[in-house]
């Protein structure tokens, strides 16, 4: 892997950033450097937006089905380099390998469903609306999108975006996170190898400054964002007030109710993996279990159990539960959070905060953790740790179960552990939680399904992937014909 500054990407060229500042790419488990990222400005991201709106005429005139013929050449390309995407990411990112070619997987699958646009794009026809007078939608690409993404799924984020809104016609500015943004700078170069033309995708690399030129530039129709609620909540106020379509994707706290009747080895197999993949580090990980009456005890021995084997170490060694946490400050975020629980009366039965692997002694490691009695009113009860820690608390019933879940100011995922098919509707019908995982401890929609959560974790309207991306990246204009 190249341990050079990295370059933009602009009008299908490598261009040199022109940002005085840079910041180190890092294996988070070894601390070997892997490159470095540099801090763009707004005169990046303007020669960015430019080429973006240069090569939008003519990639809007190339009919649907040429530019999905691009789309199918890079997945062919995506599947035969994916074994080297997933080390690259687990090199930058620190999660464990099979993990990450589930990630590949998951980008790989947006660029299938974007290969199906000339399908997706049609519109509506009705003949007589009025006697002799025919109706009909036109979907129409925009111009310029944006998408500004988060660092804990740098391969598969920035693909719920670029490659629907390079298919309905649009062009493109990707501002990738500073923290991991090696892999993608791959895809795009097999992005340029399948054919996209020059400037239909452009990458600028940085942090807030290029952000704000993003959501500052008159050329840009729309943005998407993932990261945290903070950060998600202002994007969505400039570029709203800026007059842009909007979508922006925050924090999480994912609650996982489970009922006397859910068999207990299933239920610990499903959250283990759900808060301790990627070292929690997902919007969609399980954060608080709320066991139901006489559910708590054996399902609490179980994870107690589990999450006390699980095996700490470099994510490209097969044998590796959990990798690191992605830089130092996030591990001391999450050590912060841990400290805070234990001052607010969580009793913490597993202290994860002083583990360490002997042969990887500047990785950023935080062992797996868990509280009992947590209450929805600690900040370990309402707050994203986004780190493994495992917040356990006790419900009566499911009615108490879901009084919790309303009590927080999230609302991206959750998930119901349970044999009965009317608790299941009923934990369905009320939650007023957007991605519900039934027997299922990351509730992961597919390509073809929306992506997004609602309350605090999710600012605007359509959400990312499926059809509600085809909607975010097109106009539908209505035609009224007589002749
Ligand atoms: P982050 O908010 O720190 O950064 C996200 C992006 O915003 C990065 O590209 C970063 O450069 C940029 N950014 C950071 N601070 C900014 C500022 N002040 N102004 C403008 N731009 C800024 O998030 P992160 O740490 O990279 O990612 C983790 C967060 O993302 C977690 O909160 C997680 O729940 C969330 N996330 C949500 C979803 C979802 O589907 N809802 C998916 C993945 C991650």
């Amino acid at each position: 892997m190249n341990a050079e500054l990295i370059p933009n990407f602009i009008a299908g060229e490598w261009a040199p950033s022109l940002g005085a500042e840079a910041l180190d790419v890092r294996d988070p488990a070894s601390g070997e450097r892997l490159g470095a990222v540099p801090m763009s400005g707004q005169v990046d991201v303007g020669r960015a937006v430019t080429a973006a709106a240069l090569a939008f005429p003519a990639w809007r005139a190339t009919p649907p089905l040429e530019r999905a013929r691009i789309l199918f050449r890079l997945k062919a390309l995506l599947d035969e380099h994916r074994e080297e995407l997933a080390r690259s990411l687990t090199r930058e990112h620190g999660k464990v390998v099979l993990e990450s070619r589930g990630e590949v997987q998951r980008g790989i699958e947006s660029v299938e469903y974007a290969c199906g646009i000339p399908t997706l794009m049609m519109g509506d026809t009705l003949e007589d609306v009025s006697s002799g007078i025919d109706c009909e939608t036109i979907r129409q690409p925009l111009g310029v999108f944006a998408a500004i993404t988060p660092y804990n799924f740098p391969v598969m984020i920035p693909l719920w975006f670029w490659p629907y809104a390079v298919a309905t016609g649009n062009t493109f500015v990707l501002k990738p996170s500073e923290q991991d943004p090696l892999t993608h700078q791959r895809i795009v170069e097999l992005a340029r190898e399948a054919g996209l033309p020059a400037g239909v995708l452009n990458v600028v690399h940085g942090g807030r400054e290029a952000v704000d030129a993003l959501l500052a530039h008159s050329d840009v129709k729309g943005i998407s964002f993932v990261g945290s609620s903070r950060v998600a909540a202002a994007v969505y106020a400039k570029a709203a007030a800026n007059g842009k379509r909007v979508q922006a994707l925050g924090g999480a706290k994912n609650h996982m109710i489970v009922l006397p009747d859910a068999d207990p080895d299933d239920v610990a197999a499903a959250v283990l993996s759900s808060v301790y993949g990627s070292t929690g580090q997902r919007c969609l990980a399980g954060s608080v279990i709320v066991g139901v009456g006489d559910a708590y005890g054996p399902v609490r021995e179980r994870i107690l159990d589990g999450a006390s084997s699980l095996r700490l170490g470099h994510g490209l060694d097969e044998t590796t539960d959990m990798g690191p946490v992605i830089s130092g400050t996030h591990r001391e975020r999450v050590r912060h959070y841990i400290g805070v629980g234990e001052r607010e009366g969580a009793r913490l039965v597993l202290d994860g905060r002083d583990a360490t692997v002997s042969s990887l002694p500047a990785g950023h490691w935080i062992g797996p953790t868990v509280f009992e009695d947590v209450g929805p009113d600690m900040e370990v009860g309402g707050e994203e740790i986004f780190g493994p820690v495992a917040g356990l608390t006790r419900a009566s019933s499911l009615d108490d179960a879901i009084a919790l879940l309303e009590r927080n100011r999230y609302g991206n995922a959750t998930s119901i552990f349970t044999t009965s098919g009317k608790a299941a509707r009923e934990f369905r019908y009320r939650a007023g939680i957007s991605m519900i995982g039934v027997n299922i401890g990351v509730a992961a929609p597919m390509a073809f399904f929306p992506f997004g959560g609602s309350r605090g974790s999710f600012y605007g309207d359509l959400k990312a992937q499926g059809r509600d991306a085809i909607d975010f990246y097109t106009d539908k204009r209505v035609v009224i014909s007589r002749w």
